[in-house]
């Protein structure tokens, strides 16, 4: 009777496999667009040279060139560079901040800035003991980040938004972007000196580290944030997108738009998609190399 039961089991009904595999179709759509690769972070300036001379002889990073035009390589993606006629706006009222490299001896690399003749928009300051951060006042007014790390490449990107966990819940499950550490974040919210900086988010994505922080902050923070309610749209700003790449365009375009996600333009090559807070992606297909 025994032998029976085992033998009725290891002959599966086909009905049941048809629906086990229809079952499995959307993890395998899933990942297909997953994991994406840092590519890309755009930036409007009034002098690309100039800017990429800047990131250059201050931060690990390189020239290059990316399809044509000067470029900035940082150990595995890139910063472009649009020109424009005037100064874009750069007060932080899109999902992104600012972005960083890391130093293993802060106060070193920040004497070194100031020798070289770097400004400073926040002095260093030591947030925990032992950690230390500043922020560059770089082109363009971005906001540039330098902080206590066991590296100096860059780094991160800081994001916010009005929900800090469900954003990075949706770079998970869109882009294959893992939690920093393992670890899930929490939903209670949390204080550094008085400032909420939590429920917050620290995912990685390829070698960047991608931390979110919630809306509270930027209304505790930023002035300009007084009467505003949502994120404006980052194009046209100091940083205009954030670009990730994918293995097959087409697929993961296909993917997204199943799952929901707002798709902005199609071209031969790339797409833009409008992420959480109004954040603005673009997808490039194939992985960031030097050229
Ligand atoms: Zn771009």
């Amino acid at each position: 009777m025994r032998k029976f039961a085992f033998y009725k089991w290891s002959l599966p009904n086909p009905f049941c496999l048809l629906i086990f595999a229809f079952c499995l179709l959307p993890f395998c759509l899933a990942a297909q667009t997953a994991p994406s690769r840092f590519h890309h972070l755009h930036l409007n300036a009034t002098d690309p040279a100039a800017a990429v001379d800047f990131y250059t002889g201050k931060f690990d990073c390189e020239k290059a060139t990316y399809e044509g035009r000067t470029a900035v390589w940082a150990q595995k993606s890139f910063l472009l560079f649009n020109k424009v006629a005037a100064a874009p706006p750069a007060e932080v009222i899109s999902a992104i901040w600012h972005f960083g490299w890391g130093a293993e001896n802060m106060k070193e690399t920040y004497q070194k800035q100031l020798d070289m003749g770097t400004r400073f928009s926040t002095p260093i300051t030591e947030l925990f003991p032992n950690f230390f951060f500043a922020y560059v006042d770089g082109p363009d007014r971005a906001i540039i980040e330098l902080n206590t790390a066991q590296h100096h490449h860059f780094g991160h990107l800081h994001l916010l938004s009005a929900d800090a966990v469900s954003a990075g819940e949706w770079y998970v499950k869109h882009f294959g972007a893992t939690w920093r550490g393992n670890r899930v974040p929490s939903r209670q919210p949390s204080f550094i000196r008085n400032f909420q900086t939590g429920p917050n988010a620290s995912l990685m994505m390829d070698n960047v580290n991608i931390i979110i922080f919630p809306i509270e902050y930027a209304r505790q923070a930023f002035p300009e944030w007084k009467d505003r309610t949502a994120f404006a749209t980052p194009q046209g700003r100091v940083v205009d997108h954030v670009a990730f790449s994918v293995d097959n365009l087409a697929v993961s375009v296909e993917a997204l738009r199943k799952e929901g996600v707002k798709i902005l333009e199609k071209a031969a090559g790339r797409a833009l998609i409008e992420g959480p807070d109004n954040i603005r992606i673009e997808l490039v297909e194939g992985h960031a190399r030097k050229e």
